[in-house]
């Protein structure tokens, strides 16, 4: 599969999707020593495959491409640095998720699609977008989760392909919204750690639930 395609499309299928407004997130995708980024300040409607950059991880210095890196380059790089499995990196302001980070409220498990991500979204402390601290951050919170959230900031999902790490973008947002709902109507009413881990039982023995 072409790689740059692979980004391209499904940066565009978060645009498409409302998960990302104007020139917000970026995805990235790792391949060996290197990952292929999405480009900073470039609207998602303009952006073509010469657009996404190819970006060696330690370094972090740009291989291909002329656009200038997401700035959150750094975090994509700490991040595949720490879990050699994570292949891939979905990063938006989708609303709902972005209002549990505003308020640093872990999203809880209140709809069982969570247990894609974990027993809930933690909320990593705030550091300026950009930082090596917000990408420190990300990562210790992020520990065996597949995703986590960026206190004032937005939210990020991991997987071994942007099919999956794209997936549980939806998904946070999905039950970022329920949860908020739950809030609303002063419900909420988590799964227990019990009921998740059937949960998962069932996951594996189903590929999507
Ligand atoms: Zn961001």
């Amino acid at each position: 599969m072409d790689i740059k395609k692979d980004v391209l499309d499904h940066a565009k299928k978060c645009y498409d999707n409302g998960l990302t407004i104007g020139t917000s997130g970026n995805v990235s995708l790792k391949d060996g020593h290197v990952m292929y980024i999405t480009p900073s300040a470039l609207p998602y409607n303009e952006m073509i495959e010469s657009d996404i950059l190819k970006v060696d991880i330690e370094t972090g210095d740009v291989l291909e491409g002329e656009r200038k890196a997401s700035s959150e380059t750094s975090m994509h790089r700490y991040i595949y640095m720490k879990d050699t499995d994570i292949k891939a990196i979905v990063h938006t302001h989708s609303t709902y998720a972005t209002v549990f980070a505003c308020a640093q409220i872990p999203i809880p498990p209140v709809h069982y699609t969570i247990a894609d991500i974990g027993r809930e979204v933690p909320v990593a402390p705030y550091a300026l977008f950009g930082s090596e601290k917000l990408a420190e951050n990300a990562v210790n919170t992020l520990g065996d989760n597949n995703g986590v959230l960026l206190a004032n900031h937005g939210v990020v999902s991991v997987g071994s392909s942007l099919k999956d790490a794209y997936r549980r973008a939806e998904t946070i947002e999905e039950v970022a919204h329920l949860s908020f709902g739950s809030y609303v109507l002063n419900s909420v009413q988590p799964l227990s750690n019990e009921e998740l881990d059937d949960v998962e039982k069932g996951f594996e023995s189903y590929v999507s639930g």
